[in-house]
């Protein structure tokens, strides 16, 4: 039976946890003549899931009428599809990633393809992200910052925190004070459930994230509800998004004193070292090479780096 978190909010179960190994909660909440679902899931997600957990609450796929996307991630937008052929529900999203949201392939090439001598997709890999993308939809509603979600009854805030990934946004329920941080407080990243290894923070903008991560400490919040962990009170909301702060100065202290040391570094590089002396993440994956550019990327900026091309040998 989903939990009622705060009066109107549902969370919701999804199949990630047994597709991915990550814990993954979507939540619906009851605004009056308009029932709101916050993310999509994966493609199989809908008809799997959130089919069954809305029936538990006598509800159904059918009685949605908006689903929002925090952003163009595929456990957050791969449901998209079948969820407007089985509901009349528009689709709300940030602006800034409409491109991402509406085109599998540049949401492929732009995230995954930054860093090719990093990072490499191989074609099984490809396919199983195409397949919990699913069809793309177009966006109906684009947000921006400080939008109100496009619901009479109940005041939903668009917070624009950026970071984890370019458009990426919170909500504020005003209502209840319930703060959908959804991707964007990772702290230092959190472990898979089969306990091999962590999922290590992934942002794309070093100063994008941290300013993201102030804005949300601004705002008055009784409780901080990430997509992927538990729901947090307000004291432990906050030091999650302390802990994240804290995270991002460590990696920027070790990406140059790495650099000192080394005189010369490559994403492949700062990635593998992050992934394996800053955290149990495995080495290179797609979190620690996005870091890692981050990083490289904020060191130029402060003039602490050059960046330069060489011909490969
Ligand atoms: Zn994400």
């Amino acid at each position: 039976m989903p939990a009622e978190i705060a009066t109107g909010v549902y969370r919701l179960a999804t199949d990630y946890p047994h597709v991915c190994g990550l814990p993954l909660w979507l939540h619906v909440i009851d605004a009056g003549d308009e029932l709101v679902l916050l993310d999509a899931g994966i493609s199989s997600t809908p008809e799997s899931t959130t089919g069954p957990e809305l029936a538990e609450l006598g509800l159904g796929l059918a009685d949605l009428t908006l689903v929002v996307n925090s952003h163009a991630h595929p456990d957050h937008m791969g449901g998209n599809s079948v969820l407007k052929r089985l509901s009349q529900a528009r689709l709300a999203a940030p602006a800034t990633e409409a491109g991402w949201l509406e085109d599998n392939e540049t949401l492929l090439k732009e995230l995954w393809g930054s860093d090719p001598a990093a990072l490499d997709l191989d074609p099984g890999e490809r396919e199983e992200l195409l397949q919990m993308l699913g069809e793309r939809v177009r966006v109906d509603v684009l947000l921006r910052d400080g939008d109100l979600l496009p619901v009479a009854d109940r005041p939903l805030r668009v917070i624009t925190t950026s970071g984890h990934s370019p458009g990426h946004i919170a909500v504020l329920d005003e209502r209840t004070r319930t703060l959908f941080a959804f991707d964007d407080v990772q702290g230092r990243g959190q472990p898979f459930l089969d306990g091999s290894v962590w999922l290590a923070p992934l942002y794309t903008d070093v100063e994008r994230y941290t300013t993201g991560l102030r804005r949300l400490l601004e705002l008055d919040f009784d409780a901080l509800v990430p997509s992927h962990g538990d729901v947090l009170t307000a004291d432990r909301g906050r030091q999650r998004i302390a802990q994240s702060l804290e995270w991002v100065s460590e990696v920027h202290e070790h990406t140059a004193a790495l650099l000192r040391r080394r005189r010369s570094l490559t994403v492949r590089e700062l990635a593998g070292s992050i992934g394996t002396e800053l955290g149990d993440f495995g080495g290179l994956c797609l979190q620690t090479v996005r870091m890692a550019r981050a990083h490289l990327e904020l060191l130029a900026r402060e003039g602490g780096a050059e960046p330069r091309w060489h011909h490969p040998r």
